[in-house]
């Protein structure tokens, strides 16, 4: 309901409002001096629309202009200029990581990479050539052409920003996480070079980008591993109501230590959300099973025997439509944070921690527009050597003996008013949460990028090792220290 009121505020007032005067917009300046077709500024109609391209409403800051390059010598020419003149800038892809000041900024430019949408799949060397201006929904629909799949995210709408903190994808349990089955990364660095990392060139820098994040330059091409998939598959989508809440984690539980371990051809997104508006859980459940049959395996089958409101499982060729279905219900514009840790997985556990943010949740039902998400999403020990085995990423998981959960928390605000007090208290909910997970002995160390707040501590807990190494990759590739300067995000600690 806000989205469509800043549209017509921003409609009225685009052209009429004058731009800021050179001084404050030195940097834009500089760059629409070059390009000053691709340099927009407040009022100006893509100005307008990059700024609605934001999942949470907390995310949309005030950046002097937006850069909507087209190739990478632009992006070359802007990275170079702002590191040249000390211009703190950011990038952007998907705008779908709630972390505030990660792909914006108040007062610099933003590098929006809307423009980037090669999608050329070889079907013969099995690689898709992705620009990161491409949502998931279009890449699927590139490879579905082809009956061939890469491990991407689940949900239509979201960017290619996944591909460089670790990924949770329908392939994980075959394939691995996304960053792992990412081949070449085409890179702009600080010093506006232009190269390819792979396991053959520039092998430090391709291992530093798998979970490294912004750290090391702006990422203008992604070639990914595509993997074939049968004629038909069984996918959709399946709603629970509160009927089957009791029932929800020891089929989480079962999950995270049978299917994922023992049938790789499985994918579920184990998740329930507390709806303020109707103080009910429910749930929407993607599935996939990546097998051409009939019916779901006898692994899945506990799902579907529990109740369901809804259940949208069918035989399916096209992978695209599945992530539109998952993607409903998430619109931009509401107050969004999102905040995670990791733990072994735990069936007793598993329902302890239900039944807090449950609690948690329903203190908070008398905010407009609240909504609390919760999911958990296994990695296994397999999906972890299937990184080592594709060169390694930087992510601190080796060893896992047993499969650990990604603990997803999110809350929601319609009115960003509203978000200060609720974000506080989720991060408190989260920490204590932490350390009973540490009385446990459940914890582990990894807090994964892609689902983690502003100040969570992610590249810590990567662990020294892997933190020294993105350090020397770091003074390798941008000795100057731009992207931990001039760029925001998680960043390397000191
Ligand atoms: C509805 C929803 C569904 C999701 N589903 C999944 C899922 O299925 N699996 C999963 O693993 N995660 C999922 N996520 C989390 C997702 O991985 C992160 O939010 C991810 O950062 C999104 O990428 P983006 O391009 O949309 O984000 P952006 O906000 O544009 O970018 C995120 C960060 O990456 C940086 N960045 C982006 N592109 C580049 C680039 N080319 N070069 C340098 N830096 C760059 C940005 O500066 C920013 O710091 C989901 C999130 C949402 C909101």
């Amino acid at each position: 309901m806000r989205l469509p009121l800043i549209v017509a505020v921003a409609a009225a007032i685009a052209h009429a409002r004058p731009r800021p005067p050179p001084s404050q917009t030195n940097c834009c300046a500089l760059l629409e001096d070059i390009y000053p077709d691709k340099v927009s500024y407040p009022g100006d109609a893509t100005y307008v629309q990059e700024t609605q391209n934001y999942w949470s409403s907390t995310c949309v800051l005030s950046p002097t202009c937006f850069f909507t390059p087209d190739v990478t010598a632009e992006v070359a020419t802007a990275v170079k200029l702002f590191t040249e003149n000390n211009c703190k800038f950011s990038v952007r892809a998907g705008g779908h990581h709630s972390s505030v000041g990660a792909a914006s900024n108040e007062g610099g430019p933003v590098i929006a990479l809307t423009n980037f949408k090669q999608k050329d799949v070889d079907p013969v060397n099995n690689i898709v050539s992705v620009g990161p201006g491409n949502r998931f929904h279009e890449v699927y629909t590139a490879t579905d052409a082809y009956n061939k799949v890469a491990v991407l995210g689940r949900y239509a709408q979201v960017g290619t920003g996944l591909l460089l903190g670790a990924g949770l994808s329908y392939l994980n349990n075959p394939e691995g996480l996304s960053v792992d089955n990412v081949v070449a990364h085409e890179v702009v660095l600080a010093n506006g070079t232009v190269v390819v990392a792979s396991r053959d060139n520039y092998p430090d820098l391709h291992k530093a980008l798998k979970g490294g994040g912004d750290n090391f330059g702006v990422v203008t091409r992604y070639d990914l591993k595509i993997f074939d998939y049968p004629e038909n598959v069984l996918g959709g989508l399946v709603t629970y109501g509160e009927e089957a809440m009791p029932f929800y984690d020891d089929l989480t539980y079962n999950y995270h230590v049978d299917a994922a371990v023992n049938d790789k051809s499985t994918h579920i997104l184990p998740q329930w959300g507390y709806n303020g508006a109707t103080r009910q859980r429910e749930s929407f459940t993607p599935f996939i099973y990546l097998k051409d049959q009939p019916q779901l395996p006898p692994s899945l089958q506990p799902w579907v025997d529990v109740p369901w409101v809804h259940n949208t499982i069918r035989n399916t060729s096209a992978l695209a439509p599945l992530s539109f279905e998952n993607h409903d219900g998430y619109v931009n514009g509401d107050a969004q944070q999102q905040r995670t840790i990791t733990v072994y997985a735990d069936r007793a556990f598993f329902k302890e921690i239900s039944r807090l943010y449950y609690e948690f949740a329903q203190r908070w039902a008398h905010i407009d527009g609240f909504y609390a998400l919760h999911c958990k999403m296994p990695i296994t020990p397999f999906m972890v050597e299937k990184g080592i085995e594709n060169g390694g990423n930087v992510l601190g998981l080796e060893g896992i003996r047993r499969p650990v959960s990604i603990l997803y928390f999110g809350v929601q605000a319609a009115n960003i008013e509203d978000a200060p007090e609720l974000f506080k208290a989720q991060e408190r909910f989260v920490e204590n949460l932490r350390d009973l997970a540490r009385r446990r002995g459940l914890l582990h160390k990894y807090i994964m990028w892609n689902y983690a707040a502003y100040n969570q501590k992610v590249i810590d807990s990567y662990g020294p090792g892997n933190v020294a190494f993105l350090k020397r990759v770091s003074r390798k590739y941008d000795p100057t220290g731009a992207f931990q300067r001039l760029v925001g995000g998680q960043k390397i600690p000191n």
